[in-house]
């Protein structure tokens, strides 16, 4: 039974008068809000709501089916790729990475750029041997490697059993603006920047991606892994751990978080309709822009800790030299319906995934500009 959503291909509008700039979970489009409402209640004329039925029944198959497939669409990956489903969000799946990979004594290259990339080396070192193949903060600025040195800025054992990365940097608003070059099997942490530019998927042995920012719901993490990647993996854990037995089980292993897989199907067959990563990615450049723009313009009343050359069309993030006048800018914003702004990492962020409206960005450009004028 086909279930097909049709969504539209209009930019996501504003929702309740409130502009959500939270880095994840993350603001969605109305239209794939109101679809999961209806399904709620019943799941395609089968007098059962989405949360009620079981998993190992022909309606969840569907859901599960439909979502597996529109996610390899969206990603290009050929037979050789298995897309799973897996239970918990991206750092629960680092944690499954280092027992997959490095618990027979691999060693783990990872990249760091992030505090999230440090949250993934967080859970590697207690299982393996770890290897900081580069080091993003420069000072007081938070860098990637350059894509044009081929790879001679990281350092990379050659018996190196994967080199993590994190694609886009959601606290410190850098990105990579192509996999890092490395002849080592690659994972890609793309939590907060799945399918919001085209991205060559097959240069990775595994992409991780919670579900939270671009695919809607929390919980449940995107693997788009080389089948021949998965069969390597250590046997010396239990199935429960293992990527390769929730790919056999065709990530139905144990009850699977059906919700957070209907979710994540939706917002990827509405990014489908949006034209895809590349019109997708057209859109998103336009709307931090305009912020980023906005920051360049303010003669250094507002700055970015964030290199010029990685910065992030997801999360832009500045502050103002003092805490509290970045307080009272979170603060003002607030009562004016800009919601979530507060940083990660000091300053503020402005996080527009995917389904971010741009009127979001202009209003919050009209806000610095204005505040700028008052406290400048
Ligand atoms: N990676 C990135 C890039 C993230 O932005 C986040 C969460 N913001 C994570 C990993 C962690 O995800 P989770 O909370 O699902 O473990």
């Amino acid at each position: 039974m086909s279930r097909s959503s049709s969504f539209s291909n209009l930019p996501a509008e504003p929702r309740l008068g409130v502009f959500n700039f939270s880095a994840g979970p993350s603001h969605m489009p109305q239209e794939v809000v109101d679809h999961v409402r209806e399904e709620l209640a019943e799941l395609s004329g089968s007098g059962i709501g989405l949360l009620e039925h079981s998993h190992r029944g022909p309606h969840y198959d569907d859901v599960n089916q439909e979502a597996g497939d529109v996610i390899r669409r969206l990603s290009g990956v050929g037979d050789d790729y298995a897309v799973i489903f897996m239970p918990g969000g991206a750092t629960v799946n680092f944690a499954f990475l280092a027992l997959n990979y490095l618990h027979d004594g691999g060693t783990g290259v990872y990249l760091d750029t992030s505090v999230w990339a440090g949250k993934a080396i967080d859970e590697a070192r207690p299982i393996g041997d770890v290897v900081i193949g580069y080091d993003g903060r420069q000072g007081d600025t938070f860098t990637c490697p350059d894509a044009t040195r081929s790879g001679d800025d990281l350092a990379v054992p050659t018996d190196a059993s994967y080199v993590f990365y994190c694609a886009n940097n959601t606290g410190e608003g850098t990105w990579y603006t192509e996999p890092p070059i490395t002849d080592r099997p690659i994972v890609g942490d793309l939590t907060s920047d799945i399918f919001s530019r085209p991205w060559p998927f097959e240069r990775h042995a595994m992409t991780i991606a919670a579900g939270q920012k671009n695919l809607g719901a929390a919980g449940c993490s995107v693997v788009i892994a080389q089948r021949d990647f998965l069969a390597e993996a250590s046997r010396r854990i239990g199935p429960i751990l293992r990527f390769e037995d929730h790919e056999k089980a065709e990530s139905i292993l144990n009850t699977p978080p059906t919700f957070a897989v209907r979710v994540i199907g939706l917002m990827a067959e509405w990014t489908e309709a949006q034209g895809g990563p590349t019109a997708i990615a057209e859109r998103n450049a336009d709307k931090a822009g305009l912020v980023w723009n906005a920051i360049d313009a303010s003669g250094g009343f507002y700055r970015s800790r964030a290199e010029r050359r990685s910065r992030s069309d997801l999360n832009v993030t500045f502050h103002t030299g003092s805490a509290e006048l970045d307080a009272q800018f979170i603060e003002e914003a607030g009562t004016h319906g800009m919601v979530n702004l507060k940083g990660l990492v000091g300053g503020m962020r402005a996080s527009m995934y995917n389904a971010f409206p741009r009127q979001g960005a202009e209003v919050l450009v009209d806000f610095m500009k204005d505040f700028m004028t008052r406290y400048g």
